[in-house]
């Protein structure tokens, strides 16, 4: 039977070769090819600054310690979201002030999160869920000016909104390079700004909080140099190993995102007798970068309930998935917030009613035209 993944890594001889280079020169750890990726990254989404880190989630650590948030400080979440955007918040000592978000995009209810500002807000968290960008535009008219805008831009390597690309849409944005991104390093993240003094903090802090870089003490003529350490810092370097492939995926990435837009199409048009299966948003204003392809089975329409379909899915070798989960659901915050099943609706009702069904750059006409099949067997 055939057998078709949610997602999985397109990599090849070229991620291949490229790994030579750093094994073989010694130099493995954040170095030149952390710096080249890093260049290549910030070229490609027109920002001022990008840094490497381990992951994204570190990356948004990073950005809210770069921003001074402790104790005492709320930073406003949607709910409908990966759990590591509101446990950063939570690592940096601060609350996070879950708000709703629209069942249409998936994406922050603005009027939700303007309904949560209080004198104690330093920041919000956009999230570009799937790819598909946040109106970040729209935010930052609406919020006081001194509420700072971290993107998290997870899954929205190459989106762009309004003729402007993810990572230069806020304060500062930060990327994921997870095997279930369309591009990844195996883990990875990268952090992005046009704010030189935050750019220059988070290098610090990403290094242990040191003066100077390994990397500077390596190559400088004055190897007595001893970093100083006026910051608590943490070890979030990316490694040459990873940034190396990073580079060898990022030039690929236009041609991915373009395949999957095609694909997303296909999907769009041909499952559009189903009545009961809406489609995610396609901008006009904007590139969705189709991290994922996430439909919305209406619970009003459906024959049958999602999870039957998901399952029945599954027996015919076609994976799927819910879109992600509503965070105030999670075991730790509602023993720690206290949060009741209907306290964001939308976030609710996305977590019970979506499915991602398979978009990734090793899939083939066949197998999309045989997921679209078996919807249809499903439908009739
Ligand atoms: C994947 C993801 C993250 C976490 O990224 P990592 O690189 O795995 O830390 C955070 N937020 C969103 C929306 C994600 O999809």
């Amino acid at each position: 039977m055939r057998r078709i993944q949610i997602a999985l890594p397109s990599m090849g001889d070229d991620e291949w070769h490229a790994v030579r280079e750093p094994l073989t020169s010694g130099w493995l750890t954040q170095g030149p090819k952390v710096a080249a990726f890093e260049k290549a990254f910030a070229a490609r989404h027109q920002v001022g600054h990008a840094l490497a880190a381990t992951s994204c989630t570190t990356a948004l650590h990073l950005a809210l310690a770069a921003l001074g948030i402790g104790p005492g400080d709320e930073v406003i979440v949607p709910s409908f979201t990966w759990v590591a955007t509101a446990n950063a918040v939570l690592y940096c000592g601060a609350t996070p002030v879950l708000c709703d978000i629209d069942r249409r995009t998936y994406n922050i209810d603005i009027a939700s999160a303007l309904f949560k500002v209080t004198p104690r807000t330093r920041a919000v968290i956009p999230v570009h869920l799937f790819g598909l960008c946040a109106d970040v535009d729209a935010l930052r008219a609406a919020l006081p000016a001194s509420v700072r805008i971290v993107e998290d831009a997870a899954c929205a390597a190459g989106a762009s909104l309004n003729g402007r690309p993810a990572g230069g849409l806020g304060d500062l944005g930060c990327f994921s390079f997870h095997p279930r991104k369309s591009i990844t390093t195996g883990e990875g993240g990268m952090l992005t700004t046009n704010d030189k003094a935050l750019a220059e903090l988070a290098d610090i802090l990403r290094n242990h909080g040191a003066s100077i870089s390994e990397e500077q003490r390596h190559q400088g003529p004055q190897p007595y140099l001893l970093a100083d350490f006026d910051e608590l810092g943490f070890n979030y370097r990316m490694t040459d190993v990873q940034a190396s492939i990073g580079l060898v995926q990022l030039g690929k990435l236009d041609a991915f995102i373009d395949e999957r837009d095609r694909w997303a199409r296909f999907y769009r048009e041909t499952l559009a007798d189903i009545a009961w299966l809406r489609h995610p948003v396609a901008p006009n204003n904007g590139r969705h970068a189709w991290q994922a392809y996430v439909t919305y089975v209406d619970p009003e329409m459906t024959p049958l309930p999602r999870n039957e379909i998901m399952a029945r899915l599954h027996g015919m070798g076609v994976a799927t998935r819910p879109g992600t989960h509503a965070i105030h659901m999670l075991g730790y915050y509602r023993q720690h917030f206290g949060y009741a099943a209907d306290d964001f609706a939308g976030a609710r009702d996305c977590e019970r009613n979506t499915m991602a069904i398979p978009l990734h750059n090793r899939m083939t006409a066949d197998d999309y035209r045989y997921v679209a099949d078996c919807l249809h067997r499903i439908a009739a």
